[in-house]
C-alpha cells in the first residue's frame, strides 16, 4: 500500500546532522508510528514519504525551512523569574510553554542570572539541515477513531 493522506505508517529512522553525528534514531527500539498528512513529521520528511511503500528505504536531506525552521532571534528573550509561574527553582535546561504570535511554543531556559531568566523558543534543531535514513515498515489506512484523535493506536502508537 502506498503512503497517502491518512495512512498510518510505521518507520525506522536515523537522523544525522551535517557532520554525520546521529541526533536521533529508532534503531534497536520500536518503530515510529505516525499519520501521514497531519504534521506529525517535519514537512520535508512527510513530503519525501508520500507515495512510498512498505519495504522502501530512502535517504532524505531536509533544509531548515522544511525542517525545524530558521533560528528566530525574536524567540530569544530575557524575563524576570517571577513571570514564570509555579516553577520553584529555575535551572538551565528547564522548559516552559509560552504563548507567541504563532501559538504555543516550548521555551528552554538557557541561562539564569540573578532574577533574570534567558529563554529560547527556537527548536534545538532550528537552522540545521537534517539527514534522515528511513525504512518504511508498514502502511495501512487510519481508523476513524485514530483520525479523530490525531494519533496512532496499537503497535507503535497510543494505548488507551
Ligand atoms: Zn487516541
Amino acid at each position: 500500500m502506498e503512503i497517502a493522506a491518512d495512512s498510518v505508517v510505521l518507520i525506522h529512522y536515523t537522523l544525522k546532522d551535517d557532520s554525520g553525528a546521529v541526533l536521533d534514531s529508532s534503531a534497536g527500539g520500536e518503530p515510529l508510528a505516525y499519520i501521514q498528512g497531519h504534521g506529525n513529521l517535519v514537512p520535508g520528511l512527510e513530503k519525501a514519504l508520500e507515495g512510498k511503500q512498505d519495504g522502501n528505504a530512502l535517504s532524505v536531506t531536509v533544509a531548515p525551512s522544511e525542517g525545524y525552521g530558521k533560528h528566530d532571534a525574536a524567540l530569544v528573550q530575557r524575563v524576570p523569574k517571577r513571570t514564570l509561574q509555579g516553577s520553584g527553582d529555575i535551572r538551565k535546561g528547564m522548559q516552559f510553554h509560552g504563548r507567541t504570535g504563532d501559538g504555543m511554543r516550548v521555551f528552554t531556559v538557557t541561562a539564569v542570572t540573578g532574577d533574570m531568566v534567558s529563554l529560547d523558543g527556537n527548536h534545538p534543531l532550528a537552522d540545521q539541515t537534517l539527514h534522515f535514513d528511513v525504512e518504511v515498515i508498514s502502511v495501512r489506512a487510519a481508523t476513524a477513531e485514530e483520525l479523530e484523535h490525531g494519533h496512532v493506536h496499537g503497535a507503535g502508537g497510543h494505548h488507551h
